[in-house]
């Protein structure tokens, strides 16, 4: 099993907005997938900005968004470049090589590549998929989502919940993705609503836990520092988020080898190259 680490462009923001009290000093991040070859296929955890995302935007429903994307998150992105149909291809691959898609949340940032893997088959949380579905006009203004990237792509998706016979860890639920429980899904809702994170156990022996954006920088979980009041309320984040960060926090302090790693981790690249390099 290889994992390579993929940017789809990179977002600055003064790191006060991701983390409360932090200070109007400008961090640079990543906006994270995490590609994982097996022996017979590849399977990826979010999709980032996809090739669509200029077109995407231009609704007035979305502009919003457009808003976040350009004086907010303030995304450097060039489609041609940085979507990940691109990025894989410079490694040797191709869309059709992807045989498994893991979407942590619906947020614009993470399944904005959807449509570009067409053949692939699709792993949403059923809690996220009905909420981001369901989402009205006015809702969508100020939400994170685009509809229009999963709702009506005619894609193959499967949409999953955790079983709380399944306890994980310290999670009362669980969901194993293909058996064996080298990768398993759980809850990290309020960010938004269905919000999962994927935890790797790898055939060396090293783990992972993937946490999206249950906390954006690692001060919001070494500290418990939760992001700016004015983030949250941007991205309607719910009451959920704080007993989500207080559980990867357990999770973090009883197994000290866990690689916990968000989708925004500044310190990506440095604490992991971004591919061509890949872990095992
Ligand atoms: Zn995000």
């Amino acid at each position: 099993m290889k994992m390579y680490f993929l940017s789809t462009g990179f977002g600055h923001v003064a790191k006060g907005l991701f983390v409360q009290g932090a200070g109007m000093k400008s961090v640079r991040f990543p906006l994270l997938s995490v590609l994982i070859e097996r022996a017979n296929d590849l399977v990826l955890f979010d999709t980032g900005i996809g090739t669509r995302i200029e077109e995407e935007m231009r609704p007035p429903i979305y502009w919003g968004n457009l808003f976040f994307h350009r004086f907010v998150m303030r995304t450097r992105f060039n489609p041609q470049h940085d979507a990940l149909v691109h990025q894989l291809s410079r490694l040797g691959f191709t869309p059709a090589d992807v045989k498994n898609v893991i979407i942590s949340h619906l947020h614009w940032d993470h399944a904005g590549g959807m449509r570009d893997f067409p053949h692939a088959h699709f792993f949403v949380g059923r809690r996220e998929w009905d909420f981001a579905c369901n989402l009205s006009k006015g809702a969508l203004f100020k939400n994170a989502f685009i509809k229009e990237q999963f709702c009506g792509a005619d894609l193959d998706i499967e949409l999953i919940e955790t079983d709380p016979c399944k306890p994980f860890k310290n999670f009362p639920a669980s969901y194993d993705l293909f058996g064996g429980g080298s990768m398993v899904m759980i809850d990290l809702p309020g960010h938004s609503p269905g919000l999962m994170g994927l935890y790797i156990t790898m055939p060396s022996g090293r783990r992972f836990l993937f946490s999206a954006d249950a906390f954006y920088f690692p001060e919001g979980l070494e500290h418990r520092m939760p992001k700016s009041k004015l983030m949250q309320s941007l991205v309607s984040e719910g009451m959920e988020a704080s007993s989500s960060i207080n559980r990867v926090y357990e999770l973090m302090k009883s197994e000290p080898e866990l690689e916990i790693v968000g989708s925004h981790d500044y310190r990506v690249p440095g604490r992991y190259d971004l591919a061509p390099k890949f872990y095992t």
